[in-house]
């Protein structure tokens, strides 16, 4: 007899024999620079809480008074009876930070982008995605039934003749920092050209939102772009809010477009208001604390330095200037080993050091450029930086192939 799914085990086999095994690490602390691992304390290096606020104090506290006032669960979706007075005054709170018409919560960000580009596009419409946009944005494209077409990394002068060819309504589709990169997409060329070709443009700026930007108003802040140049944002409140959940940010008519279609926002239960009342307490350390992000931007350019020093490969950032004179860093700097046995090596020989830093391999980046995330923290001091530096000089002269 021949059981369903008995090839999993020998396509588990297959995975691990290519060094891509994946496995998960038990915490028993809260996020911050120091993580409980194993029974030991190790120094993170690797969590998307650039800012430093998912076990800050106010947002703790307001999560509990969200708690008493609302309880835990919310009940049912948005539209039945879950979209609560916290959900709703964080929406407006988010659509001034962000200068929109109005912001739409979603549970996660992953549904999110699923949620926009099925009730935005169908078949007979074209959406053109950048090749190193995150998984979340390349399986919206896809599960539109839109023509699906991929552009070489932050190549606006590739994408331009594929434009003028398609057909139906259009949607360029772009990470604003880079997930795996840190590096910046061309947002001034990308808005003037959807606006030459009367395409959509939509903007996933999980890693910039907060992080960059006056006020935390992130990426497209520093390029001084509007809710004209890109029609669509979508921001995470994952990374740098410190808490759970995502927006879409934009026009009148998106926004009661995806109340209505989005069904990753119809058919799923809303996040618990106290996230939202947490949601809150932090968007205000974000508008407020500038020094987070001025730290940010001093420990990324200490650490780049350092790496350069040390002749290891950092990604090469954006080109298009930003139109000030400080050079931006995104929160994520990853050294580029290129081979996965060794990256993994070299990330467990950190971890003996005490430096928790995650080892990324394809299929999440590109082959033969499986890298070291460092992501780095404002809680982090510049001591750290430099310990992590001496670390990874060591692991990558111990680890040889
Ligand atoms: C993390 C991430 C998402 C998904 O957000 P979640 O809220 O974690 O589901 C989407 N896009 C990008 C670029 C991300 O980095």
């Amino acid at each position: 007899m021949i059981s369903a799914f008995s090839h999993l085990s020998a396509d588990l086999q297959t995975i691990a024999t290519a060094d891509l095994y994946r496995s998960r690490r038990v915490i028993d602390s809260p996020q911050g620079i120091h993580l409980q691992l194993e029974g030991r304390s190790v120094v993170n290096f690797c969590s998307n809480d650039y800012l430093g606020l998912a076990n800050h104090p106010e947002v703790i506290s307001a999560f509990k008074a969200g708690v008493d006032q609302y309880g835990v669960g919310s009940g049912s979706a948005h539209l039945i009876c879950g979209h609560s007075r916290a959900h709703h005054a964080l929406e407006e709170e988010l659509a001034a930070f962000t200068g929109r018409d109005r912001a739409l919560l979603f549970s996660t960000g992953y549904m999110a982008n699923l949620g926009v580009m099925s009730a935005l596009l169908g078949r007979g419409d074209s959406v053109f995605e950048d090749r190193l946009n995150h998984a979340s944005l390349l399986d919206g494209g896809l599960m539109s039934g839109a023509r699906f077409k991929r552009y070489a990394h932050a190549d606006v002068e590739q994408l331009k003749p594929h434009l003028d060819q398609a057909t139906g309504n259009k949607l360029i589709v772009t990470d604003g920092v880079f997930s795996m990169d840190g590096d910046f997409a061309p947002l001034k060329s990308l808005a003037a050209l959807a606006k030459s070709t009367g395409a959509g443009l939509m903007v996933d700026d999980a890693h910039g939102l907060g992080v960059l930007g006056q006020n935390g108003g992130g990426l497209l802040d520093c390029f001084d772009l509007t809710q004209d140049d890109v029609p669509i944002l979508m921001g995470t409140l994952g990374k740098g809010f410190g808490t759970f959940g995502a927006f879409i940010a934009g026009s009148e008519d998106l926004i009661e477009t995806l109340i209505q279609k989005a069904r990753t926002y119809i058919y799923t239960t809303a996040l618990p208001a106290a996230v939202a009342e947490a949601t809150r307490a932090s968007l205000k350390r974000v508008i407020a604390d500038n020094w987070r992000r001025e730290h940010l931007n001093h420990l990324a350019s200490r650490f780049r330095s350092g790496a350069e020093q040390l002749g290891l490969e950092c990604v090469k950032q954006v080109e298009e200037p930003l139109g000030s004179d400080v050079r931006l860093l995104s929160a994520i700097q990853p050294i580029v080993i290129g081979d996965s046995a060794r990256t993994v090596k070299i990330s467990e020989h950190l971890l003996k050091a005490g430096f928790l830093v995650s080892a990324i391999r394809p299929p999440t980046v590109p082959k033969g450029s499986a890298r070291l995330r460092v992501t780095l923290s404002a809680l982090h001091e510049e001591q750290h930086v430099d310990q992590l530096l001496e670390a990874l000089d060591n692991a990558v002269n111990a680890v040889t192939l």
